[in-house]
């Protein structure tokens, strides 16, 4: 699908997680790409937050306080993202440090696992790459690349981080509801990220989202990333017959994952209500 550039951009990273950019040159990025409202959504942490804002507050574009949270349902990952968190708020605070917790213990057992493949060293090595960000498998993919394992990230991910390869651990995130009621708590919206992206046959979603929206959910992602046309056709069918909003972000990563540009991600269709709208914040 073209491009069309946005400038609403609502799922973005920052090296306070898996993103290539710090927190003020995200901003940055964002203002010359012509973005007036950023939400900065990181794995399983708010720390970018306060540099962002101030970086925003400076070059006159909104920035909206967000993150992306890593839950388990039924037994695989799916991310829900909180728009317009006080990321000062305890509940949020608390749960998302159970799951920088998490980061840490289950990067300890990636780095035991792929040194079984020649990877020396591997802890400190991802956790220098990570610098203060949280470690996600992103840091892997890209020590497996600088290291001649393997020649791109993508392939990194396939060999030796999925599910049943020799760097891949079973993740034990939050539970679905739980996610929701931090985010609620905090006075933000939980959206439903890129819902297309999980390997979910078409009723699995359908219960994914049903669940979602009775838990409290408000959001579906109707445009995330580069979107083909039926997938947006898809996912806007999804959004209505279970009367979640529409979002709309890039999930931009910077360099390591050059494919997501920022603000270039197609319109939500008219006929799917906006999360825009339903924030006088947003807009
Ligand atoms: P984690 O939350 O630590 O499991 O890391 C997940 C992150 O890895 C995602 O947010 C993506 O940024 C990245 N990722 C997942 N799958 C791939 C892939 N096939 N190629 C490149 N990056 C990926
Ligand atoms: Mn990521
Ligand atoms: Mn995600
Ligand atoms: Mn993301």
């Amino acid at each position: 699908m073209r491009d069309h550039p946005s400038p609403i951009d609502l799922h973005s990273h920052s090296t306070a997680s898996d993103g290539s950019l710090a927190p003020a040159a995200l901003v940055a990025a964002a203002a010359a790409a012509g973005i007036t409202t950023l939400a900065l959504t990181d794995h399983d942490t708010t720390a970018g937050i306060d540099t962002a804002a101030d970086a925003a507050r400076a070059l006159g574009i909104r920035l909206i306080p967000g993150v992306e949270i890593s839950v388990t349902w039924e037994r695989r990952t799916v991310h829900v993202v909180g728009l317009g968190i006080d990321p000062g708020a305890p509940t949020l605070r608390k749960g998302l440090a159970t799951l920088q917790d998490h980061r840490l213990r289950r990067a300890e057992t990636i780095a035991t696992g792929l040194s079984r493949v020649g990877l020396d060293d591997a802890l400190a090595r991802v956790g220098a790459l990570a610098g203060d960000g949280q470690i996600t498998r992103s840091h892997f993919a890209a020590l497996l690349v600088e290291s001649g394992l393997c020649p791109d990230a993508r392939r990194a991910f396939k060999r030796f981080l999925a599910p049943g390869k020799v760097g891949h651990v079973p993740s034990q995130w939050v539970e679905l509801e739980t996610a929701i009621a931090w985010i609620r708590d905090a006075g933000g919206h939980a959206v439903l990220a890129h819902p297309l992206k999980y390997p979910l046959s078409r009723s699995a979603r359908q219960r994914l989202l049903r669940q979602f929206r009775d838990a409290g959910g408000t959001g579906l992602e109707v445009s995330s990333g580069r979107p083909q046309r039926s997938e947006i056709e898809t996912a806007a069918a999804d959004a209505l017959a279970f009367s979640l909003y529409g979002s709309a972000g890039s999930d931009f990563h910077g360099d390591s994952q050059p494919w997501n540009t920022l603000g270039h991600l197609p319109p939500l269709p008219d006929h799917v209500p906006s999360l825009i709208d339903l924030h006088p914040d947003f807009a």
